[in-house]
């Protein structure tokens, strides 16, 4: 007979690595862990950058609270955690992590960088870790407040797992739906999600709300017929909120989002049930979508269950269960059965809810006319009614090849670093009129007047809106968060800057009188100033001046959009006089102001490949618009939306006659 073979003991890495790959199945779930790291950390802004589903690459960077220099040595290795300091925290914990596991997990199955910086210290500190242990020490590095986690090659060092997860298409999907699913649940927190090579995929901004966020992420037809939801049961001692879809809507598919005390987790019984409330009212084979936040007792949780942390079992699961459902059917019963909206007259901004057409609680209840209102932007325009023809302006799929069109695909992305930058999208960010941008998300284009006037409607009002105002706003934000990556608008045959100063000295809107010196020197002047910095212009913004000062190409910021080129020579005279080439942040910041003005003056002879001004106001502004866009606080004193008419106020006035 045959000796048996000596039993060894696994070499300690071997078995942290098995270890590890129980927690990390997939490239989602690590992200997901760092998702939640970045969340304990406070961040109010998480973007995420992925490589061939994941595997290549997976990087997220936060704005948080980020990790200590002194805790560099010891944050990646197994069981170390600032989260909890003794087994009774477990039971309640209200931060995502507890066991610190996650980046020790990741080190041993990727490469793994560390940048971070914390408000006491005056710079980043960037580090490796290979198997729980951090390579040297941590060097000094530029970077913001915040921290990026970068990991390379997942599962390197097991190729059977990264055989079997053979479809960076499948993985990034996977990435996708837990980014958009933390979208929804932490709507004040901004996500963004893009592959390396391309434009982003998600992006919410920060402060958003959870249905601005299921519209950016399920899109409207969801979102449209979302009613919210809320309960609390001092019995079972549990609270519940979210977001359901009513009859209207159904899908092959039921979407199913759920958060349980601030945790993405599956709950198949409760998941099931949802169905079954559904499918009394549905089609046949049709499923709701569904976003539910439970809050229970943490002591009641079983969060241990699996280290993949997913699956959730809790104390009177069955009952909770049942309260939850019985709740989601009354309001589902409440809901609208029919396919007529309406909304009420509210303020801008607040909530617009789908209610009953017939309320089974009120019987007598009826809609009044004035509150009905047309809602879908694919329903006739204006234009109609003036005869004009409905060509390809009204198909779909020129629609959303526009709505892609403004971040321009290149293929090699740079994603800007400098701290000006930053903090002017930050300004941005922070600037932005909340009930503004719920008008302008969800607005309804009615018709453009002229170029720089058009009119929108937003539940049961109509407004006029300042398109130049909008769109210099609109192009201003492209240009800071496409900062770097524009592409250029060629000139057949260079243009000489000093002729154009000179052509514009001759404009009376640039103001020139005698004291301001000879007009020859003048030009020469404006000349100088911008072959000096012709570079910089070069590199950050497209824009070739050479060193013989001749103009060689402008910016291309939204794709196939042309300025108007007669604004061209008082748009090279401001540039000179207005823009502040001291500062940095000053300057990129005039730079950007300077050039989204002059962009945004369309005149009736702007075009979009062969499409007309009026086809670029509502296919491209007013797309853009309502996809992108952040209004800032000063659109309320500068009258770049003005309440015209509102439908209840019209029918008093039509009662009267
Ligand atoms: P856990 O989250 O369970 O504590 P992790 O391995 O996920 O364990 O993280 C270990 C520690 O690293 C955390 O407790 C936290 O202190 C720190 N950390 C990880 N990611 C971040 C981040 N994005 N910002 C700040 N600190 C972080
Ligand atoms: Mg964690």
């Amino acid at each position: 007979m045959e000796e048996p073979k000596e039993i060894k003991k696994l070499d300690e890495a071997v078995i942290n690595r098995i270890a590890a790959g129980e927690i990390i199945q997939r490239p989602a779930n690590a992200l997901k862990e760092m998702i939640e790291n970045s969340l304990d950390a406070k961040s109010t802004n998480i973007q995420i950058m992925v490589k061939n589903g994941g595997l290549k690459l997976l990087q997220i960077q936060d704005n948080g609270t980020g990790i200590r220099k002194d805790d560099f040595p010891i944050v990646c290795e197994r069981f170390t955690t600032s989260k909890l300091r003794e087994f009774d925290d477990l039971q309640n914990i209200s931060t995502y992590g507890f066991r610190g596991e996650a980046l020790a997990s990741i080190s041993h199955i990727a490469h793994l960088t560390i940048v971070s910086k914390t408000c006491n210290e005056l710079c980043a500190y960037k580090a490796q870790f290979v198997d729980g242990k951090l390579q040297g020490s941590p060097l000094p590095t530029a970077g913001n407040q915040g921290t990026i986690i970068t990991v390379e090659d997942l599962f390197f060092n097991m190729s059977v797992r990264k055989k079997a997860l053979r479809s960076p298409a499948e993985e990034y999907q996977k990435i996708s739906e837990v980014v958009g699913k933390y979208a929804i649940h932490n709507s004040k927190v901004g996500f963004g999600l893009r592959k390396s090579t391309e434009n982003n995929d998600i992006r919410t901004p920060p402060d958003s709300t959870c249905v601005e966020n299921i519209r950016i992420i399920y899109g409207n037809s969801i979102a449209r017929e979302v009613v919210d939801f809320e309960l609390q049961n001092d019995i079972l001692n549990f609270k519940a909120r979210g977001h359901m879809t009513n009859v209207n809507y159904s899908s092959k598919k039921l979407t199913f989002l759920l958060f349980i005390n601030n945790r993405l987790v599956d709950c198949n019984n409760l998941k099931k049930c949802i169905d079954q409330v559904y499918a009394t009212y549905l089609p046949k084979n049709s499923h709701p979508f569904v976003y539910l936040s439970l809050e229970l007792d943490p002591v009641s949780v079983d969060v241990n269950v699996h280290p993949t942390k997913h699956e959730v079992h809790f104390l009177n699961e069955e009952q909770i269960i049942e309260a939850v459902c019985g709740a989601l059917e009354t309001k589902l019963l409440k809901s609208n059965n029919s396919r007529v909206y309406y909304t009420q007259a509210k303020l801008p901004g607040v909530q617009v809810e789908n209610l009953p057409l017939k309320d089974p609680d009120k019987d007598k209840s009826k809609i009044n006319p004035k509150e009905l209102v047309r809602t879908d932007a694919n329903e006739q325009k204006i234009e109609k009614f003036f005869g004009a023809p409905l060509d390809q302006s009204t198909s779909k799929s020129k629609q959303t090849e526009v709505l892609s069109a403004p971040f321009i695909s290149k293929v090699n992305r740079v994603e800007t670093e400098l701290a000006s930058i930053l903090e002017l999208r930050k300004d941005v960010e922070k600037n932005c009129h909340r009930v503004l941008r719920d008008l302008f998300s969800q607005h309804v284009f009615v018709g453009a007047i002229n170029p720089f006037q058009a009119l929108i409607q937003y539940s049961t009002k109509l407004f006029l809106c300042n398109t130049k105002k909008i769109m210099s706003e609109l192009l201003y934000q492209f240009i800071l968060y496409n900062f770097q990556n524009f592409g250029f608008i060629n000139f057949a045959k260079p243009l000489p800057v000093y002729d154009l100063a000179l052509q514009a000295l001759e404009l009376s809107e640039v103001g020139w009188t005698p004291e301001d010196g000879e007009k020859t020197d003048l030009a020469q002047k404006i000349t100088d100033i911008l072959t000096k910095n012709g570079e910089m212009l070069n590199e950050y913004f497209s824009l070739n001046i050479d060193e013989g000062g001749q103009l060689v190409s402008l910016p291309l910021i939204l794709d196939n959009y042309t300025p108007d080129i007669a604004g061209l020579p008082v748009y090279i005279v401001r540039l000179a006089t207005e823009v502040n080439w001291e500062t940095e942040k000053e300057c990129f910041d005039t730079v950007a102001k300077e050039t989204a003005l002059y962009y945004s003056k369309m005149s009736e002879n702007s075009k979009w490949e062969t499409n007309d001004w009026k086809w670029v106001t509502e296919h491209v502004v007013y797309a853009a618009v309502k996809e992108y866009f952040i209004p800032p606080k000063k659109f309320t004193e500068n009258v770049a939306v003005l309440e015209i008419a509102n439908l209840p106020n019209l029918y008093k006035v039509f009662e009267r006659c």
